[in-house]
């Protein structure tokens, strides 16, 4: 090497230490502003404006310095945009600061791998604690140390702007009931990687993960000379290079993983598109709060209620108010074939005003809605600099042209007085619409004889709904507890066997998911009704609940304990009155009917009334139960039992298969009167 060019060289090493200094002073800067932003919840973390100036005044010294504005201001962009994620830090620092001096985070791959890299670039800016980044095979492995708490986050990569959507980190996210707390967008930017000394017109063997070869056709057609071989990671395979010491083999990995190894890059930018990128999600156990002036996203998972036109009014919620959904993906759900469930990213925070209009509009025509979380919307970086037009912000929330478009006067206004009816589906059974529903069955599974007669009884008088308990919460711990699980089994059976959907009562939270998978509603019972672990249980699966009020409970308290399951994402929540314990000692319970017109007033949700429960006495059920229907119930709860005299729980309250036949003719023209059917 001629002195001159090592001259140059140390040149050039010595500026760029100054560069890389005069950055560590300027995000030093930025930092300080960073703290007062966090501070003053009043100012907008990005200042459109001001970044514009900044901008236009490095393009043009550039230019004084006959340098191309163009590149320059790439350069500046890059600053720009690290200096903001590092101020966005201070702004959600109280809601994440774990206390701990390292995050553990899960990826799947190698060192080096796309994964790898983005969740460097993730934490990089996350700037709360050290990232110790985790690798693991598979996603699933990533995801069950998450959820054995061996990590605080997993990282995986959800869609891919060529590949598309990656369903195992949707089925993941769904099968533990996860939350979305980042994002990060990395742009997957194919190189050729060769040992040092290699020459592309030399190598055999091209070597890399299916889908990055995939990526790369043109350029592979073009090289005929070398062969393809498959890798089940990009980076490994770019570390097999050194293994093997063989000039002759070439990877296709990142450029960033040739670097760190020592590669050379025989070609960059190989793939056939140019704009290739993945987007990856951070996935916790919990939402995490972040503040509302970051431009974010929510993402909902949601199953439609099944009603003609739903799919249609849950957009239409978001359309009129503006909200611009990015995604929208429909996912299939296995348990019930030909049904689907979608999952939908819009921008904005789950508490802007439009969104939580939106989102609690869209709830009416969804049996399931969860928010899987807001959280940084990454990859802004990539966008243009903000135009210098002046841009009305309204409510400094998020910095999205979308997000900037007021409420419009468009939205559909509605009466406010009373809330909008919701209407619940029990499996093919419809609660709150144009049928009075009346469910109906013994206290308690006590054998299979019993249970087939019952159901004969149910259907043939023409209630809709069989009820059964299997796991019955006694007064007295002597007392009959309940076929637990075979009595579960005993009434599906019954209810198959008549083609009635069942409802059955689940008393610890372990049985829920069990239970669930077979019976088609699950009933909390009054003593369980503030029982709040097993509500937040009902408020993650897939089936309608029978909210029974409890023996002391306030309608208040009753709609309180509704809104723990609604808050877990299932809004197929039935309310039932069932009676209160008052000074009245001649009813089993007193029978607030009043409760039901209250309810009304209140929740859009159905309210039944059990009147079995609150009488304790047969004679005392019909006019309980009539007085329901003329109030306005949605439906019954009643107890039936072929055999009272032999009943081996609450035999005295139950009717026999005439007494519900007559019943259900007396009920019927008192619930024409608010033109519904049984
Ligand atoms: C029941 O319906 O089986 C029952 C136990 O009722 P409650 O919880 O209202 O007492
Ligand atoms: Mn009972």
């Amino acid at each position: 090497m001629t002195q001159k060019l090592q001259t140059d060289r140390d040149a050039i090493d010595s500026i760029d230490q100054q560069i890389v200094a005069l950055i560590s002073k300027r995000i030093a800067s930025a930092r300080q502003i960073g703290s007062t932003k966090g501070k003053h919840t009043g100012l907008a973390v990005r200042d459109p404006k001001r970044e514009r100036e900044v901008y236009d005044r490095w393009a043009r010294i550039a230019e004084e310095h006959g340098l191309s504005g163009y590149y320059v201001g790439r350069v500046l962009r890059e600053i720009l945009s690290y200096s903001r994620r590092v101020q966005e830090g201070y702004l959600d620092q109280d809601s994440s600061e774990t206390g701990q001096p390292v995050t553990r985070v899960g990826y799947q791959g190698t060192v080096n791998s796309y994964s790898y890299l983005a969740a460097k670039k993730l934490f990089s800016h996350r700037e709360k604690t050290a990232l110790e980044p985790n690798s693991f095979r598979t996603f699933r492995a990533a995801i069950d140390a998450l959820v054995t708490g061996e990590l605080e986050y997993a990282l995986l990569p959800i869609e891919n702007t060529i590949a598309g959507s990656l369903n195992e980190t949707y089925e993941l996210l769904k099968e533990h009931h996860l939350a979305i707390v980042d994002e990060e967008i990395w742009p997957v930017d194919h190189c050729l990687a060769g040992l040092p000394g290699s020459n592309l017109n030399e190598i055999f063997t091209i070597r890399s993960h299916p889908v990055a070869l995939q990526q790369c056709q043109t350029f592979l057609a073009r090289a005929t000379w070398a062969s393809t071989e498959a890798f089940y990671d990009t980076a490994a395979a770019a570390e097999s290079l050194i293994a093997e010491g063989n000039k002759a083999v070439a990877a296709i990995c990142s450029e960033e993983s040739a670097y760190a190894l020592g590669l050379d890059v025989l070609q960059r930018g190989i793939a056939d598109q140019p704009h290739n990128q993945t987007r990856f999600v951070l996935i916790g156990q919990n939402p995490e709060p972040i503040d509302q002036r970051l431009p974010c996203k929510t993402s909902l998972r949601l199953a439609l209620n099944h009603r003609e036109g739903a799919l249609a009014e849950i957009l239409q919620s978001f359309a009129v108010r503006k909200v611009n959904l990015t995604k929208l993906e429909s996912r299939p759900k296995p348990e019930s074939p030909w049904e689907y469930e979608f999952y939908v990213d819009l921008v904005g925070h789950q508490d802007d005003p439009a969104v939580a209009e939106a989102i609690a509009d869209a709830r009416a025509h969804t049996n399931y809605l969860r928010i899987l979380g807001t959280y940084p919307r990454r990859g802004l970086e990539l966008d243009q600099i903000p135009s210098t037009a002046p841009v009305q912000t309204v409510g400094g929330n998020g910095d999205s042209p979308e997000a900037k478009v007021p409420i419009t006067a468009t939205v559909t206004t509605r009466d406010r007085t009373l809330p909008e009816r919701t209407t619940v589906q029990l499996g093919s059974v419809e609660f709150g619409g144009s049928h009075f529903v009346v469910i109906a069955g013994p206290c308690a599974v006590e054998n299979r004889r019993q249970m087939l007669d019952t159901a004969q009884i149910v259907r043939d008088a023409g209630a809709r709904v069989m009820r059964g308990g299997a796991y019955k919460p006694r007064t007295s711990h002597d007392s009959f507890q309940g076929l637990g699980w075979q009595g579960v089994e005993l009434l599906v059976e019954a209810g198959r066997a008549y083609e009635l959907p069942v409802v059955t009562e689940v008393l610890r939270t372990e049985d829920v998911d069990r239970v669930a998978a077979v019976a088609d509603a699950i009933q909390v019972g009054a003593r369980n009704m503030q029982n709040y672990a097993l509500l937040r249980a009902l408020g993650t699966i897939d089936r309608p609940i029978v909210l029974k009020r409890g023996l002391s409970a306030t309608i208040d308290e009753l709609l309180k304990a509704a809104a723990y399951i609604t808050a877990g994402g299932n809004n197929r929540v039935i309310l039932c009155e069932r009676g209160i314990r008052t000074f009245e000692t001649a009813t089993r319970s007193t029978l607030d009917v009043s409760s039901v017109p209250v309810l009304r007033q209140r929740t859009g949700l159905p309210v039944i009334v059990d009147p079995s429960h609150a009488a304790g006495e047969r004679h005392l059920v019909e006019p309980l139960a009539l007085a329901a229907a003329a109030v306005g119930a949605d439906g019954l709860l009643i107890e039936v039992h072929a055999n009272p005299e032999e009943a081996l729980c609450d035999g005295p309250q139950a009717l026999t298969a005439d007494d519900l036949k007559s019943l259900m003719a007396k009920l019927e023209p008192i619930v024409a009167t608010h033109r519904r059917t049984l």
